[in-house]
């Protein structure tokens, strides 16, 4: 039994499993493999799984239903798993379940992670959390669902194989997950490439409204309150967009603006080549990889865009 999870476990009774705010495919996948593989193999503890609400795909997955996205209740856990979550500020309503429990463990694969659980795994090599955790987990007790779910983490944060953060070891892992009869196919279609007609409606906005700057280098592009409302949109709703502006021949960073309240932007990044998004990122209070990052900045979306441009100018120049 080569099962690393066991020994973060520590003989507890109750754990509390939680990821980052606006949860994507690898945070949602990592948190249910997790939860699934713990039932199936320590069926002894009680698990609670804590996200906030997750985009209708990944309700494909086994016990998406358990999920709690309300964070009320006033529990205490033996052992909390942060997954997916590069700073304690990204687990949203579950942080005070981190601040209470009796152990904090950290599984993750962000660059700019620097370890704020009492227990830190951090592969900043590995594609996504899905296979860092894949290589905590003992293969015999990994079933068809936890396959699944880690399967569903790896084709969603390495853009299914072909984003540089795709390694050996993602493919080996991926292969290995296959074996446990995992629906690969229709789970990619599914999961990765099927679009609701409003999210298709979003691409379009997003591309129609997108502007170059420097030479072509840089796409800019702002998906703002009234946009969101005309399609009823969620943030959820706006993936993928980033790497459809990214394959924009000649383009070396994309940046994506989402208004998400009164002067607030979420901020997308990714760059193609040599640009450090993460640093960028990092700069404004967020984090993220070096090919992509992300960011919260106040102001109006012209502010926003003068400051993130002013450090990708820099870099570009740098790089000239
Ligand atoms: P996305 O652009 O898909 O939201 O995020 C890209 C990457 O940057 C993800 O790995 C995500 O975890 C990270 N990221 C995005 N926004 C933030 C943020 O506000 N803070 C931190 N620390 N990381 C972020
Ligand atoms: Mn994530
Ligand atoms: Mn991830």
């Amino acid at each position: 039994m080569n099962d690393k999870i066991g020994v973060y476990l520590g003989g507890a009774g109750t754990i509390a499993i939680a990821g980052h705010t606006r949860p994507d495919g690898d945070c949602t996948g990592a948190c249910l493999a997790l939860y699934n593989y713990i039932r199936k193999n320590y069926p002894q503890i009680q698990a609670d799984i804590y996200l906030e609400p997750v985009a209708d795909v990944y309700k494909v997955m086994e016990n998406a239903d358990q999920i709690i996205s309300d964070y009320k209740d006033d529990k205490t856990y033996d052992v909390f798993f942060a997954l997916d979550a590069s700073d304690k500020g990204r687990l949203a309503g579950a942080v005070r379940y981190f601040d209470t429990a009796k152990k904090t463990v950290c599984i993750d694969h962000h660059i700019s992670n620097e370890g704020f659980a009492m227990e830190n795994i951090i592969f900043p090599h590995a594609s996504s959390t899905c296979e860092v955790l894949a290589k905590l987990m003992d293969m015999d007790g990994v079933d068809q669902a936890v396959a699944e779910a880690l399967y569903i983490g790896i084709i969603c944060d390495t853009g299914c194989f072909k984003q540089s953060n795709t390694g050996k070891e993602t493919m080996v892992i991926a292969g290995t997950l296959m074996e446990k009869g995992v629906r690969f196919s229709q789970l990619t279609d599914e999961v990765f490439y099927q679009k609701t007609y409003t999210q298709n409606q979003l691409l379009g906005r997003c591309l129609l409204e997108s502007f170059l700057m420097f030479s072509g280098q840089c796409i800019i592009s702002v998906a703002d309150r009234k946009v969101m409302d005309f399609y009823k949109a969620i943030s959820s709703d706006l993936e993928g967009i980033i790497d459809q502006m990214r394959v924009t021949r000649g383009v070396e960073v994309a940046v994506l603006l989402t208004e998400i309240g009164h002067m607030t932007y979420k901020v997308s990044m990714r760059s193609n080549n040599y640009m450090n998004v993460a640093q960028i990122a990092g700069y404004f209070g967020g984090g993220g990889h070096i090919r992509a990052a992300g960011c919260t900045m106040a102001g109006t979306k012209y502010d926003v865009i003068n400051n993130l441009t002013r450090l990708i100018e820099e870099q570009l120049k740098n790089h000239d």
